[in-house]
């Protein structure tokens, strides 16, 4: 039987507290036996997943949320037993955990290290307490040290942060400051997502009350998120995400080159044989019997659309076709995107506005 590498996420959807920007599917729980029959779930899943699908190899496995770390050891075992027990598992494969902090001891740590983790994404958002009340945030930056150090000290030097820019009193000072202190802790990976305020969320809900940094002001920021991280040797290889060499994402860049991945978890999506689908949000319904959401057999304009709207927020780029550098021009002339080497890529100007021009470039 010919085998193939795909990617495994699953989908934690646990938090201490709703952040107030925050539209990812995650419900307010401290709830220990809830994580247990979560897990449990998740666990007999996997079983499943390994008897239907002998052919499957997976290099890369990463816990996002919600707060995975919330289900503690216990869940975290009762999982990764299940992984190791039924699913072919490559000697090297990316094993990432998210983790927010303050929600990770030493025993966490040690389980993390012992079941194989070895990446560790922190979601630190800014370093700069006012900013991190602002998000609602459940840390201080102090928080974050002390989980980076566990981590470092017992897991892995394998760690990324997650940054905010755009957010309600950053200023370029306090961004300033917040990259530094990441270059000092000479973290191997960062992600740096631009604050978009989403429907139904309490910023949402703010209206006018919610004062954010104007757009020039975005834009200089996410410039001098670059320059910083660049000159720290953190390169940027996405739209948002910056690594050291060596230290890409294996798993996130799955999604980007449109490579084959299984999501398990209400709201988590694959993309497999052709097929994408996304389960419900719905936690309740996923415990007693997971349904989807969306179901979608991709079509060759979509394949296209996709290695478009994915290729593209890659630093590299994609190779265009005739059809896609005749509708890039407009946008090379105006020094949007670039064309070297048989390669379509954006430009950091370009980056800033890609939701646009992407919108422009694909095929309808
Ligand atoms: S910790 Fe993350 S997933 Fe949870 S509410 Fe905050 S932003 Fe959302």
């Amino acid at each position: 039987m010919k085998s193939k590498n795909v990617g495994l996420y699953i989908h934690i959807p646990f938090c201490v507290k709703k952040c107030a920007y925050c539209d990812f599917y995650s419900l307010e729980c401290k709830n220990s036996d809830m994580y247990a029959d979560y897990s449990e779930c998740i666990a007999g899943q996997i079983r499943a997943l390994g008897k239907a699908s002998q052919d499957l190899h997976f290099d890369s496995i990463f816990f996002g949320g919600g707060t995975p770390s919330l289900i503690g050891s216990r869940g975290f075992g009762q999982i990764f037993e299940a992984i190791y027990g039924s699913l072919f598992v490559d000697g090297d494969c990316e094993i990432t955990v998210e983790v927010n902090p303050k929600t990770v001891d030493k025993s966490l740590a040690k389980a993390f290290k012992e079941a194989g983790v070895n990446r560790v994404s922190i979601g630190l958002q800014s370093a700069n307490d006012n900013e991190l009340a602002a998000l609602s945030r459940i840390h201080t930056y102090s928080d974050f040290l002390k989980t980076h150090t566990i981590i470092s000290e017992t897991v892995t030097e394998n760690i990324s942060a997650d940054i905010m820019y755009g957010i309600p009193l950053q200023s370029i000072t306090s961004l300033q400051n917040t990259l530094d202190s990441l270059i000092k802790l000479r973290l191997a990976h960062v992600s740096a997502y631009m604050l978009k305020v989403e429907k139904g969320t309490p910023f949402d809900r703010m209206g006018k009350a919610l004062i954010l940094p104007d757009e020039d002001s975005v834009c200089d920021m996410y410039e001098l998120i670059y320059q910083v991280l660049d000159g720290a040797k953190i390169k940027r290889y996405e739209i948002s995400n910056f690594a050291k060499n060596g230290f890409r994402c294996r798993h996130n860049l799955k999604y980007w080159e449109r490579e084959e991945y299984i999501g398990l978890g209400p709201s988590a999506h694959s993309f497999i044989d052709g097929v994408r689908y996304s389960y419900r949000r719905d936690l309740e319904k996923y415990l007693s019997t997971p349904e989807f959401e969306e179901y979608r057999v991709i079509t060759d304009r979509d394949a296209e659309n996709e290695r478009i709207m994915l290729g593209l927020r890659l630093e590299k780029g994609i190779a265009p076709s005739d059809a896609l550098l005749k509708r890039a021009s407009k946008f090379i002339k105006e020094g949007y995107i670039k064309s070297e080497e048989g390669r379509l890529f954006f430009t950091t100007k370009g980056f800033l506005v890609s939701n646009y021009i992407l919108s422009e470039l694909i095929d309808f």
